[in-house]
């Protein structure tokens, strides 16, 4: 079963790039009948806040993407350290002693060499008298796992195709602190063995990661029994603003900001469903389409462009489509079907729905009108019928009674009716505000005083 993960860590609210991730790995379950599941990595105990898994929850729920199950690192470190057991017995991980500083200037003399600063691995060269020495001292090690550096990492990336790292180009990862903490790597591929996780869908950020957990996964493969399996792997191209460029705000453009702009989810889960991939962007409020056509290969590899304003048109193009029980909670008080339809075409947003509203239930922006204008109001509203479609006939017979036409025919009649020279469809909205409201706005009109 097709089983994919969302691995957020709590420092911090998600932001568009990381709800962007959540959302690909959301609908690659549901497309494949799937599970989902939210992994909180908060092994960094000091970073980590609950108010962030708080808000997590919260902004996936808001998203419309609950998960199929919950775990959290911080419950699951006797797994770590059972893993961590095994990698030591096997010879795959060892201890190292070096400062931070030490490690710091090792680094700037190989870059200074032009050299890539890939560490030396002094540590595994110390003898045993050496490494009591250090314990001896009371300096507790830091672990590494060590590579093989004879063991080819290659794996077909679902995005980027046949990936190959050389093991020896790279760093022995340190996978815990010398307080014992976590680093992300080692749990991580832990737990993606255990949750029985198919498919790891991550942002590019982490290809060479990538490389790394391969030998972990393999080596935690190798000494242990059970039927677990290597996650397939695919990486996709980060987010970039509209401007091309890798940018901050989009590090901190998260659910509340959407919220407060008054978006709707499915806007951002319709444009970062298919953003970066060569599927046309559409305002598609029905989430079974995107998730149907979800495909890996028609991911780019180009970085994607996110377009504040693209958003914005999506929102509202959504908002054009949406049917009124899907909104009836949100709309403004006695605002029904009609009126919904009558107004959904003006907004962008549908907080703005309560703004368009008043020009039914008044009162509205009085206009001084010019003496003629006046008069042709008061044959508006002496001979006012009402049927079935009010606004044709009252506008019919104002052609044939005072030969108006064009803007002279009907801009009055919107003004004196709602304030405003432009808005919705006045043939909709002539019914909702009802025959006695209609003649008295345009009774009033009429008597209004010289501009
Ligand atoms: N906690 C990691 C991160 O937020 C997870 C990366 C992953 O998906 O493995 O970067």
């Amino acid at each position: 079963m097709t089983t994919t993960r969302f691995a957020p860590s709590p420092t911090g609210r998600l932001h568009v790039g990381n709800i962007r991730t959540a959302l690909h790995n959301w609908m690659l379950a549901r497309r494949d009948g799937g599970r989902f599941l939210l992994r909180i990595d908060d092994t960094d105990a000091e970073r980590s806040r609950e108010e962030y898994v708080d808000a997590i929850r919260q902004d996936l729920a808001w998203l419309g993407m609950e998960p199929d199950g919950e775990a959290r690192q911080s419950e699951r470190l006797a797994l770590y350290d059972a893993a961590f057991d095994r990698l030591k017995a096997a010879g795959r991980v060892y201890p190292a002693y070096e400062t931070a500083q030490e490690l710091e200037l090792k680094r700037k003399i190989l870059l200074g060499r032009g050299k890539p600063p890939i560490y030396d691995r002094a540590a595994l060269d110390l003898t045993d008298e050496q490494r009591a020495a250090k314990d001896a001292e009371g300096v507790a090690p830091h672990w590494r796992f060590k590579l093989d550096h004879d063991e080819p990492i290659v794996w077909e990336d679902g995005i980027r195709g046949t990936q190959k790292f050389d093991a020896a180009q790279l760093s022995d990862p340190v996978i815990r602190r010398a307080d014992g903490s976590w680093l992300y790597m080692l749990p991580s591929a832990v737990d993606d063995l255990d949750m029985g996780v198919t498919d790891v869908l991550r942002g590019e950020d982490h290809v060479s990661n990538t490389a790394v957990q391969i030998q972990m996964f393999t080596a935690l493969l190798a000494a242990q029994h059970e039927a677990q399996q290597m996650p397939r792997f695919a990486h996709e191209a980060l987010l970039v603003g509209a401007e091309g460029k890798l940018s901050k705000r989009l590090g901190s453009l998260g659910c509340d900001a959407f919220r407060e702009r008054g978006l709707e989810p499915a806007a951002l889960v319709a444009l970062l469903a298919r953003l970066g991939t060569s599927q046309p962007v559409e305002p598609i409020a029905d989430r079974r389409v995107l998730v149907e056509g979800f495909d890996l290969s028609t991911f780019s590899r180009a970085p994607a462009r996110f377009d504040d304003a693209e958003l914005d048109r999506l929102n509202a193009a959504i908002v054009h489509r949406l049917d009124y029980d899907d909104v009836a909670a949100r709309l403004p008080e006695g605002m029904d079907k009609a009126g919904w339809h009558a107004i959904r075409p003006n907004i962008s947003t549908i907080g703005e729905a309560a703004e368009w509203w008043r020009l039914v239930t008044g009162p509205v922006a009085e206009i001084a009108f010019e003496a003629d204008d006046r008069g042709y109001l008061a044959v508006a509203a002496q001979g006012l019928e009402w049927g079935d479609d009010p606004w044709a006939s009252l506008t019919g017979r104002l052609k044939e009674q005072t030969g108006r036409k064009g803007k002279a025919l009907f801009l009055p009649l919107r003004q004196a009716l709602t304030g405003m020279d432009h808005g919705p469809d006045m043939g909709e909205l002539l019914p909702l505000i009802g025959e006695t409201e209609t003649r008295a706005r345009l009774e009033r009109a009429a008597a209004s005083p010289e501009d």
